[in-house]
């Protein structure tokens, strides 16, 4: 343990937040809690996990799901793959570890979508075992510490911070309440922009704040530009004269790559000669990754839906549509409502 470890645990015992989650943290609740939590604000993810553990309490309805039904669960959070991957670690569960989820790191790091970090969010605090959990918030929290020079994410400079993760753990009882203690710290207190120094319990052993460092750390490697792509969405939809209700025109995208297997509008205008009227829905741009895609949408009128038009409602309620398409949607159903 290093001097500050009791420091941080104490404060945690007074500030922790206050989650869904860290009420009877069980295996399988951290681990669903961690994957979303990867590259979503926490306070976006409650919602998606309240919604989550209503659809999948336990492990065995995970496994059990279907792989359309769980997209569509995850609409909105990005990241489809993990959403895959949670699936195929229950279903691993169900057939290797009679529908638990294994209780060591390297145990779990053998299901797909599990690395060193959700390895050790769950271990040490759904399985009180010893074990360190770090990813961007720690990074940031030790490289301010002990003022790490060069890019954070460099092997050289992941294995030295992993050694002092290392050197600060607590007994095992109480890894999971040090690493949760960090993630808030970084979360509220040690932010990446103007970090709360006054009010932080590790400011007497923070070397950064001694050297009012603390805007410059951590350091990052300049990142590769995104790759820019143009992208016509094209919104065509049907009005049954008889029911009143809704078609609307949808592609399944490949089964690999980006956002594969999910719903798309197309890019392509319908047939000239069933085109009725077009309007224009705007432009969006939304930004994955590698890429950003620059869209410009366009609602259509048709005459006659083709066969890749379903009902409107079986893609509200059952088809899972990226939310890089969202904008485009919602004002179609502003307008087909009559808003
Ligand atoms: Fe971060 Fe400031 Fe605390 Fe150092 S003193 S760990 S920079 S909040």
């Amino acid at each position: 343990m290093e001097k500050w470890t009791n420091l941080l645990l104490d404060w945690y015992s007074r500030n922790r937040r206050q989650l869904p989650f860290r009420e009877n943290p069980t295996p399988y609740r951290v681990w669903i809690s961690e994957i979303m939590a990867q590259q979503t604000r926490i306070e976006a993810m409650l919602p998606y996990y309240e919604r989550f553990m209503e659809k999948a309490p336990a492990l065995c309805d995970l496994a059990a799901m279907e792989e359309e039904e769980l997209m569509k669960l995850w609409q909105g959070l990005g990241y489809y793959s993990r959403a895959r991957n949670l699936r195929k670690a229950a279903i691993c569960c169900m057939e290797q570890y009679g529908g638990e989820l294994p209780q060591t790191v390297e145990e779990l790091k053998k299901l797909p979508g599990i690395g060193d970090y959700t390895a050790g969010a769950i271990a040490s605090i759904a399985c009180h075992q010893k074990a360190a959990a770090i990813d961007g918030n720690v990074l940031r929290v030790f490289s301010r510490l002990y003022c790490i020079e060069g890019d954070v994410r460099s092997r050289e400079n992941l294995a030295k911070i992993r050694d002092l993760v290392d050197q600060a753990l607590p007994e095992a009882e109480e890894c999971g309440s040090f690493n949760q203690a960090l993630m808030d710290l970084g979360a509220m207190v040690c932010t990446p922009k103007s970090p709360d120094c006054e009010h932080c319990p590790l400011q007497e052993h923070c070397q950064a704040k001694a050297q009012n460092r603390q805007a410059e750390l951590p350091q990052k490697a300049a990142k590769k530009p995104r790759t820019i792509v143009e992208k016509p969405v094209m919104v065509a939809v049907w009005k049954n004269p008889e029911t009143g209700t809704w078609k609307i025109r949808v592609h399944r995208r490949p089964a690999r790559g980006l956002l594969a297997g999910m719903m798309e509008f197309p890019e392509s205008m319908p047939a000239d000669d069933t085109v009725e009227l077009c309007m224009d829905l705007g432009e969006y741009v939304h930004v994955f990754t590698h890429r950003e895609w620059h869209m410009k949408g366009t609602l259509i009128f048709v005459k006659e839906p083709a066969e890749d038009f379903v009902d409107l409602e079986e893609l509200e309620s059952r088809l899972p549509l990226p939310s890089a398409f969202a904008p485009f949607y919602q004002r179609t159903r502003e307008i087909v409502d009559g808003k």
